[in-house]
């Protein structure tokens, strides 16, 4: 069995390895940690990182603060405070970063619900079939992403926490009352940190008769990649692998949405033993991931991570374009050059591997899927279309963009043929004020 250890701010310098830091990598991690969130854990640190190479070595880049992840006159500010041991202003000066970095991107706000006149926190119903849950206990990681979009989550931004802080019978309630949600996905955070039986007290009333409209749940989940013992020797790994069981055997679809960066993850025994034991319970397993500069910015390393999943028996699923929060700055690719990474990688692979949609942009309005370039010789133009969308109409119908090689996010494009605005434009503001009017209480 291994045990559990984390790493954090206070006590990184215990990892064994940690000798290969040198004094800049030191300065790195307690300046930039006091920002953004860190934490990391004995698999991480024993298994996955090379520590003869951090310079470039992709996990360390995903799980330990560089300096390059502030912008430069962020990190001297930090930096200078610490020194002069001024922590009142310091802390004033953390929380304006913070809030400077877009703490809550594409307006997750707006998919929080009000039902029976209570705000449903822990809850993102933004697609017509798919119900987000954030159960409360699970709203941390064993191990932090450095690109984390939910990273508010995990710093002391209260306000802007989801997490199921009410009735868990009012959350049932809501998704009987929509009986075209199909689909529960349980995120966080990563609601593997939970116990067997947290998990199963979240997962078994959608088990029951009255929750027939429920045909798949799913759960999101970097364990896989940062503590795949969650699945093989924790305490409870066997109960959770029959409570996986039990979903299945109760005629629900059950996938893990397993969160997988770089094919380095998916190498060690522990991880692929813990692919085999949740495939053998009839869980399917599909894989995501954003596609990060510094990280995985080549089409050699998607295409080994495509058919290494494969291999192990997962179902490629998602690319995302990293989102704008944190240290995008560090992480953003161009939306032309995240489209050729897809376009190259997809090239390299058989037809199994092609179940990966992407790139995908998590926008206000949608899943917005940069689907390629098409070039008469006169003009470039983006085509896209939405995967998902607010309004299920707008989904599977090709829009254009004008090109841009250095746009990185949907609110940079402009409609194409002189257009004023993109075809879904009007409707959306439409759902964005209904949301608006029910905050300020008009509902
Ligand atoms: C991605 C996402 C979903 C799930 O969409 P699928 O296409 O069904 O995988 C649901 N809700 C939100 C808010 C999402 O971003
Ligand atoms: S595992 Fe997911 S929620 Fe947790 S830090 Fe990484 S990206 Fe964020």
């Amino acid at each position: 069995m291994k045990e559990y250890r984390s790493y954090t701010l206070q006590n990184y310098q215990e990892i064994p390895q940690s000798a290969s830091l040198s004094n800049k990598d030191r300065e790195a991690i307690e300046v930039v940690g006091r920002v953004l969130p860190f934490k990391t854990n004995n698999y991480v640190t024993d298994e996955l990182i090379q520590w003869g190479q951090l310079k470039n070595d992709p996990i360390f880049t995903l799980n330990f603060p560089r300096r390059a992840l502030l912008l430069p006159h962020h990190y001297q500010e930090v930096k200078e405070l610490m020194a002069k041991s001024r922590e009142e202003a310091l802390k004033a000066s953390l929380t304006q970063i913070r809030r400077e970095l877009n703490p809550n991107p594409s307006g997750q706000e707006y998919n929080v619900p009000e039902f029976r006149g209570v705000r449903l926190h822990g809850l993102q119903h933004k697609y017509r079939e798919t119900v987000l849950l954030f159960p409360r206990p699970g709203q941390t990681c064993h191990a932090y992403c450095t690109f984390c979009f939910r990273w508010p989550q995990f710093s002391n931004l209260q306000e802007m926490k989801f997490s199921i802080h009410e009735d868990y019978k009012l959350y049932l309630a809501y998704i009987k009352a929509h009986p075209k949600v199909t689909d529960i996905l349980f995120t966080g955070g990563d609601p593997m940190t939970m116990n067997a039986s947290l998990l199963r007290a979240y997962i078994d009333p959608l088990l029951s008769a009255e929750m027939e409209q429920i045909r798949n749940i799913r759960i999101g989940t970097k364990a896989l990649a940062y503590w795949p013992y969650r699945f093989t020797t924790d305490p409870d790994a066997d109960e959770v692998l029959r409570l996986f069981e039990y979903v299945v055997k109760s005629g629900k679809h059950l996938s893990i949405m397993g969160h997988f960066n770089h094919p380095v993850e998916l190498s060690t025994d522990a991880v692929q033993e813990a692919i085999k034991r949740i495939r053998s319970t009839g869980a399917q397993i599909r894989t995501q991931s954003p596609v990060l500069r510094h990280i995985n910015d080549d089409p050699k390393v998607w295409a080994d991570m495509l058919r290494r999943q494969v291999a192990l028996g997962c179902i490629p699923y998602y690319m995302f374009v990293a989102r704008d929060t944190g240290a995008k700055h560090y992480f953003e690719i161009p939306l032309a050059q995240c489209q050729l990474i897809f376009k190259e990688a997809y090239q390299k692979v058989s037809g199994i591997c092609r179940t990966v949609r992407g790139p995908s942009m998590s926008d206000h309005a949608g899943k917005i899927q940069i689907l390629g370039v098409s070039d008469d010789g006169n003009r470039k133009l983006f085509v896209l279309r939405f995967i998902q969308g607010r309004n299920p109409d707008w989904v599977a119908k090709p829009f254009f963009a004008e090109y841009s090689a250095t746009a990185t996010w949907f609110d940079q494009l402009k409609p194409a043929f002189g257009a004023q605005k993109f075809f879904f434009e009007d409707e959306l503001s439409y759902y964005l004020r209904d949301a608006l009017e029910r905050d300020a209480g008009a509902y």
